[in-house]
Order: structure tokens, then C-alpha cells, then sequence
């Protein structure tokens, strides 16, 4: 199956209060962006629900949320449920029940991640967890051991909360190369997510550098509606890709606070017979 062609509607955090990153989305105005959905007549896919039926819906949408935060059970999860919309959610192994420490945020403020318990809700409720590594670094800046690591390690680990094999992954900071794709295909995924970038998917790659669209804090209906086209050439791909470009101020600040130095990459986190 081919997934390039279906529209995906990428979120963070689901808050009240805006961050920073200026990906947080509104509880009321992701109401209103399922809402939307609905009436426009999508239907959700994940990739767990199309390997099933083998089939695409005449309008599917994916909807996932990157990072795991504990907003998404919080506000998304209920209005996700009334839509009866199922979602993918990538979540960072060795964040889970934790607060957040790699997203630049002005002040005190933390946000939490989804912990264990609300994984295994989400996933009981079809909601498809899917993975993004362990310590949330880009996978570009990893020799293959560690890399290794972060693409079996974080697979297992979900897997051993859902009970449900994990078959796609998103790159952290949307970054990866032909090495990197070589990895994760040899690690058993399926399929992986990258952000958005302009110009053409890896030949013979298209299910391994998926791209998508994020909702912004000020996206407008009008906005949402072009991005459900899922055109990648087109003047709101760029905007969006410059928006993006904001977001490279992440690893930049990791690396000149040492951050990136000091996660221990290449022990294992997981007893070796599970390995
Ligand atoms: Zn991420």
C-alpha cells in the first residue's frame, strides 16, 4: 500500500495555553478541526487499520500527534472518541511518564508525556502507537549502534505495553538520509514519517519518508482545508516548510548545551533477553 497520496494532519500538544513552539493546538479549535473532518466526510486511517482491511476509504485522512504528550489523553483522546477518528501516536520510549527536556520553553513551564497506563488506553481505545526513538535525537547524528538501539530498543519497549506489534515510526526533527532509511527497514518497519520538505520523496522510498502537514496554534479552516490536499509543491507546503525551519533552533540548543552528549545512547535500556 502506498500512503504518500493520503493527507496527514500532523499535532503536538492539544492545550489550553500556547507554548513556545507554536505547535500547540487549542482543545476548541481541534474541536472544530474534527469537526470538520467529519462533515467534509474523511475517515481516519492508521496504518494498522489499512494493513487490516487492505483497502483505502474514498476519503482517508491520517491524524497523528508526535512527541506522546499527556494532552493528547487529556483533550484530544474524548473528541477523538465522539468522531469515533482513530489516530497514530509516536511516542519517545524513554520519555514515557516523564516531562518534556528537549523542547526550548521560555520560564518554568514543563510538559508532561503520556504515561504507560494511558498508552494502553489509547491503544485499547485502536488508537495506533507508533515509534520515535528512545531519547528523542536525530537519528542522522547516530552511529548505526546507537541508532540500532534507538529504532529496536523503542519498538520493544512499546510493544511490551500494547501488546500490539510496532510497524511505523516518525524521524525526530523530521531528519533522515538513505542510511538512516536503511536502519529502520532492517529493523522491521514498515513505514516512516518524516515532516514536511519540498521536492520529491526517495525513489523506491515513499512509505519510508512519509510527509505531512502540522497544525499550527493560528492555522483557520481555510488553512486546514489546503492542507488536506496534501500537496507538497504548493505555496502552503512553503510556508509551512519556513515555519518549520524555526523548529532546526531544537537540536542546534541541544548541541550547544551538550544535551545530545550526555543521553547514554548506546547502553541498552532493556534487559539482553529481550534483545
Ligand atoms: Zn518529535
Amino acid at each position: 500500500m502506498d500512503f504518500s497520496r493520503i493527507p496527514v494532519l500532523n499535532y503536538h500538544k492539544i492545550e489550553i495555553k500556547s507554548d513556545i513552539g507554536i505547535t500547540a493546538r487549542h482543545p476548541d479549535d481541534f474541536l472544530t478541526d474534527m469537526q470538520y473532518l467529519a462533515e467534509h466526510g474523511f475517515t481516519s486511517v492508521t496504518f494498522q487499520s489499512v494493513s487490516k482491511s487492505e483497502t483505502l476509504p474514498d476519503k482517508p485522512v491520517m491524524i497523528t500527534f508526535d512527541d506522546g504528550y499527556a494532552s493528547v489523553y487529556e483533550h484530544a483522546f474524548p473528541i477523538l472518541s465522539h468522531f469515533r477518528f482513530r489516530a497514530v501516536i509516536f511516542m519517545p520510549a524513554l520519555y514515557i511518564g516523564k516531562t518534556n527536556d528537549w523542547d526550548i520553553q521560555l520560564g518554568s513551564k514543563k510538559f508532561l508525556h503520556l504515561s504507560g497506563e494511558q498508552i494502553a488506553a489509547l491503544s485499547a481505545a485502536e488508537h495506533e502507537i507508533a515509534a520515535h526513538g528512545l531519547n528523542h535525537v536525530p537519528f542522522t547524528s547516530l552511529n548505526s549502534e546507537s541508532l540500532n538501539k534507538e529504532l529496536k530498543q523503542s519498538r520493544i519497549l512499546l510493544e511490551k505495553i500494547t501488546g500490539i506489534p510496532v510497524t511505523a515510526l516518525c524521524y525526530p526533527f523530521g531528519r533522515f538520509n538513505a542510511r538512516v532509511i536503511q536502519a529502520v527497514k532492517q529493523a522491521g518497519y514498515q513505514y516512516a514519517m518524516a515532516s514536511l520538505y519540498l521536492g520529491a520523496a526517495p525513489p523506491e522510498e515513499q512509505n519510508m519518508a512519509l510527509r505531512r502537514f502540522n497544525v499550527y496554534r493560528f492555522d483557520t479552516q481555510r488553512i486546514i482545508h489546503k492542507k488536506l490536499k496534501a500537496a507538497y509543491q504548493s505555496p502552503i507546503a512553503i510556508r509551512d516548510w519556513l515555519l518549520q525551519l524555526g523548529g532546526r533552533a531544537t537540536p542546534l540548543y541541544q548541541r550547544l548545551m551538550g544535551l545530545s552528549k550526555q543521553v547514554p545512547l548506546a547502553q541498552s535500556v532493556l534487559p539482553e533477553e529481550l534483545l
